[in-house]
């Protein structure tokens, strides 16, 4: 074992260097997990679990138990803290890791997790497995009590930015293809599964944060009893997106049906079923955005206040970000002008924080071609 520290916390994880291979070492060839890389996604979620205060906390896949045990060091005190791994070494492992870090009081289960969720019940649930989260929706759902939330990190990008059309079928029910704007339409698809999936519980979901970064999405969501709130979620906000192959004009349509581009006539590429809702709640974000430089402290710190202050600006657009190097490329342009002098033509517009060459704005197709190509 190696102690390492991330955050506040000290943590024993299995010795890297007794588990190369060739000289190269993987964290998912060691007993127990512990990737380094993932300590951006800890950081931000300590931010969030700080606002919320959850009195239980649930980290149904916890590994090394770093993240649950971050939560209760530095975030907030919750009156239960329950780690949960099936993997008997990293159930023992978390025994240890939580008794180094003074915390009394915490529940340590060696459970398959879905198992686990349907004997307990949570008020902030965390499901951080290894690829997609879909195995453990319906049950994460089905546990939180009080307008519980539930966390969710997907790996599984692949499928869900429509490069494994397939897995992407299979897995979320959902037609996919790779689009312009593909790295926001996967998380959208995403959302759109766990809306589906609450519904059969008479359950829905809003996001209330959530972003992507490296190789994955997090987003963390409310969960709301009532068929009838189900019902509105997925009438108003689960609809399709079609792109124009030829001139890469963008919307949601309501249906999945041969849908004609009202600006050259192409036939649309269409995707979905997917969530067309605001990707975050307002008001958290706001709340995130007064309290992260209490957490001055983590590592990432310089990274999680470019990403908020992104955030910040994009949330006001309901558009799907227009990504400029593709659409230029459809339209022949061949010398993309700057982000920042396209920003300033269009006057009411924002960087995303999903793509580098990408712009959203809730200003028509038209105006942006117009800025394009009259600033190339
Ligand atoms: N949350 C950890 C962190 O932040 O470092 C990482 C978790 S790791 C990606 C996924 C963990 O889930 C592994 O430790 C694995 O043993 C465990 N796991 C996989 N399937 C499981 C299941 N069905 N029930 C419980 N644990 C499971």
């Amino acid at each position: 074992l190696k102690e390492v520290t991330e955050g506040k916390v000290r943590i024993f994880v299995p010795d890297p260097k007794e588990y190369m291979i060739e000289g190269k070492f993987d964290p998912s060839w060691a007993p127990v997990f512990y990737n380094p890389k993932m300590t951006f996604n800890r950081d931000l979620s300590v931010i969030v679990v700080s606002l919320l205060k959850p009195k239980i906390i649930l980290d149904a896949l916890s590994a090394t138990g770093i993240r649950g045990i971050r939560y209760y060091v530095e975030s907030w005190k919750s009156e239960q803290l329950i780690l949960n791994d099936k993997n008997s070494t990293a159930a023992s492992l978390i025994q240890i890791n939580v008794k180094n870090n003074g915390i009394e009081n915490a529940k340590i289960y060696n459970k398959d997790a879905n198992a686990l969720l349907y004997e307990i019940k949570s008020e902030y649930i965390d499901i951080d497995p290894f690829g997609s989260p879909v195995p453990f929706i319906l049950s994460s759902i089905n546990a939180t009590i009080r307008n519980g939330i539930v966390a969710f990190t997907a790996t599984d990008l692949s499928p869900l930015e429509g490069s494994s059309r397939t897995s992407c079928r299979r897995k979320y029910d959902a037609i996919n293809y790779k689009l312009s704007s593909s790295k926001e339409l996967g998380l959208r698809i995403l959302i759109g599964k766990i809306i589906r999936e609450a519904a059969t519980l008479e359950k829905t979901v809003h996001p209330l944060f959530s972003f992507y970064a490296d190789y994955y999405y997090r987003l963390f969501v409310i969960v709301e009893s009532g068929a009838r709130k189900a019902d509105e979620n997925i009438n108003k906000n689960l609809k399709y997106f079609g792109e124009c192959p030829r001139c890469g004009f963008q919307t949601f349509v309501d249906e999945n049906c041969k849908t004609k581009c009202p600006i050259c006539g192409e036939n649309f590429i269409i995707i979905g079923p997917l969530y067309i809702g605001p990707l975050h709640n307002m008001e958290f974000l706001k709340r995130m955005i007064d309290t992260y430089s209490d957490f001055n402290y983590l590592s990432s710190f310089n990274r999680i206040q470019k990403l908020l202050n992104v955030i910040e600006k994009e949330a006001k657009y309901k558009s799907v970000f227009y990504n400029i190097s593709k659409l230029a490329s459809k339209l022949k342009v061949s010398a993309i002008p700057p982000i920042d002098s396209i920003l300033e033509c269009l006057g009411d517009a924002s960087k995303t924080h999903f793509a580098p060459t990408g712009i959203r704005t809730d200003k028509g197709y038209e105006e942006i071609i117009r800025c394009v190509k009259s600033l190339r």
